[in-house]
């Protein structure tokens, strides 16, 4: 098996997809086309003749509707060779099934929004460890969408780094090129902990339970302490007036002592979708 990270050429569909966004922020035209053309490069470079999805006629409006399916191979340049097995019997026969490398009577003609067959038929071969239907892509995802369209805003460019930092912990915008990422548990925490980058800082409030905090962006002095007051918030400490929390840049440590963080700040700078701003702040 051969895993493509499709890395910078993903993120700039995403940035600008030709055939638009889905309900979310999810690209999924201009991502089957990529695909289907990294997948066909693979398979000249290996001698494969056919590509093999599990894509299901119908099953998604944006990208898996007939017409889009052939508008997709076409512009991969893939016609004729992509073996859809759970639906072929619906389609033209591809190329290997009419060279019969492929036995036409062992694919499917499944179709619709439905997985019971697809479920069924997993069933069937005895496969149990198979993604939930609605889970997968993150782009498909309200919230990690919002934060995505957010990150676009004002930051054009983004690294892989800055992607994965949205999938975790609480995000606050505190200038046009500086935010925070506070962790939600200990999961969050070592994520954030693992991509923090060179000039990053990462703050803990010592001798209380507390959240890691990641500084990005401009670490000036006031940000450094609208941040450490954030941290302060979510810690154990929260009900003291004010509390010390330290901060680490590269090996350096350095301490900060600062009043947490009212409710009216942590509004003004988080960075969440309108309703559930209106939701009441953890305790
Ligand atoms: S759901 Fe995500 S991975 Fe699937 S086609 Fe759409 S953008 Fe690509």
């Amino acid at each position: 098996m051969k895993l493509c990270h499709l890395g910078d050429k993903f993120i700039s569909i995403v940035k600008n997809p030709k055939y638009g966004y889905g309900r979310n922020m999810n690209p999924c035209i201009d991502c089957r086309i990529l695909m289907l053309k990294e997948a066909k490069e693979l398979m000249n470079i290996t001698g494969f003749n056919f590509i093999i999805t599990g894509e299901v006629i119908g099953q998604r409006p944006m990208s898996q509707m007939r017409n889009t399916l052939a508008m997709i191979d076409k512009k991969a340049g893939v016609s004729g060779i992509v073996l859809r097995p759970l639906s072929a019997k619906l389609f033209e026969p591809t190329i290997p099934e009419i060279n019969g490398i492929v036995d036409s009577d062992k694919l499917h003609a499944f179709n619709g929004r439905s997985r019971k067959q697809q479920m069924a038929l997993a069933k069937e071969f005895g496969l149990t460890d198979y993604p939930m239907p609605a889970g997968g892509c993150l782009l498909t995802e309200p919230n990690y969408s919002f934060r995505l369209r957010e990150l676009l805003n004002y930051n054009p460019n983004p690294s892989l780094k800055d992607l994965h930092l949205l999938r975790a912990g609480r995000h606050f915008r505190l200038s046009p090129s500086c935010k925070a990422i506070v962790g939600r548990d200990e999961k969050d925490n070592d994520n954030i902990e693992s991509l923090a980058g060179e000039g990053d800082y990462i703050l803990s409030v010592e001798n209380f339970g507390s959240p890691v905090t990641l500084l990005t962006g401009d670490g000036s002095q006031d940000f450094i302490n609208l941040a450490a007051a954030i941290c302060a918030r979510y810690s154990d400490a929260k009900h003291l007036p004010s509390v010390d929390v330290a901060f680490h840049l590269k090996s350096k440590k350095f301490s900060v002592t600062v009043s947490p963080a009212t409710e009216g700040m942590i509004e003004k700078y988080r960075i969440q979708m309108p309703e559930k701003k209106k939701a009441a702040l953890p305790a």
